[in-house]
């Protein structure tokens, strides 16, 4: 039997029906999920008690092909990717990033429950704060602070210079002046760096002594060791030196230049920053730790 096809005019409302009662569906299957799990939790970025929001599907399987992850390791990578609050939908990883700036930076003495209240206080707003590339949950939470400076990277555009309205800045080489902030925050950024060396003394050049930078990557559960995946060559071009890996999608999304290893924690330290990692050790069961790396006063 030949199929009759549709016109548009049927056809499109009923496709857009469709893939919204599949979006519906598939948002039931998260709330009752999160009950059934007890993830039922207040979130330390909008401070409001909600459901968390496990979704394995956000980690396509051609990258868990790519990056060789078990079932187990697959689905760590899921609940940092996911566990999205259902109020304010900041994933896992923003969330741990919160707790980790609630822990280290008190106000009046307290240590703060949730990182909306923490933005409106007096200290909050003294800090000097870089976000190198939006963190969705974080950046909303902070954005009105009067000394959060927030950028994006985009390709062949000037530094410094502002693309509706948001700075572009580069981690090969930053506009900002040494010793700018106390603080810089990053998400998921250090690995898509040509040069993750650089990018790390270019963190580092920007903060004050003492200063912070408070981040997440991608660690390899599978990797001892840290190696280059793709360069630039000198005349800007990109050069693949192994099986090449782009985020999100394994073949779609940016490329990875640095794959980091278990030995990442040594590479910060070589870099001339005290390190810690919290949530840590990377394991199966879990992939998103926090890193904490401070610029020395001396
Ligand atoms: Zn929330």
């Amino acid at each position: 039997m030949s199929k009759i096809p549709l016109p548009p005019v049927v056809k499109r409302p009923l496709v857009t029906a469709w893939n919204e009662a599949h979006r519906v569906g598939w948002l039931l299957r998260d709330h009752a999920d999160a009950i059934l799990h007890g993830r039922v939790e207040p979130c330390s970025v909008c401070g409001r008690r909600c459901r968390m929001l496990y979704r394995r599907r956000v980690i396509p399987p051609r990258l868990v092909e790519l990056w060789g992850l078990t079932e187990r390791q697959a689905e760590a990578l899921a609940r940092k990717e996911s566990n999205d609050c259902a109020g304010c939908g900041a994933k896992l990883r923003a969330r741990r990033m919160a707790e980790v700036l609630l822990d280290l930076f008190p106000v009046a003495g307290t240590r703060l429950a949730d990182l909306r209240t923490w933005a409106g206080s007096h200290e909050a707003g003294e800090l000097r704060i870089a976000e190198i590339n939006r963190i969705d949950g974080i950046h909303e939470v902070l954005s009105n602070l009067a000394r959060f400076h927030s950028s994006e990277y985009v390709p062949n555009v000037r530094p410094g210079a502002y693309v509706s309205g948001i700075r572009n800045e580069s981690l090969m080489g930053l506009t900002y002046e040494n010793a700018r902030f106390d603080l810089v925050l990053t998400s998921e950024t250090l690995e898509h760096v040509p040069e993750l060396n650089r990018a790390l003394a270019e963190i580092r050049r920007v903060l004050v002594p003492g200063g912070l930078h408070v981040f997440t990557v991608p660690v390899s559960p599978n990797e001892a060791k840290t190696f280059p995946r793709a360069r630039l060559r000198h005349d800007g071009s990109f050069e693949g030196l192994t099986q090449e890996i782009r985020h999100p999608g394994g073949d779609v999304g940016y490329p990875v230049f640095t794959e980091l290893g278990l030995d990442f924690p040594e590479i910060l330290k070589r870099a001339g920053f005290e390190t810690e990692v919290r949530f840590g050790p990377v394991s199966d069961d879990d992939l998103a730790q926090v890193y904490v790396c401070r610029k020395p006063t001396a």
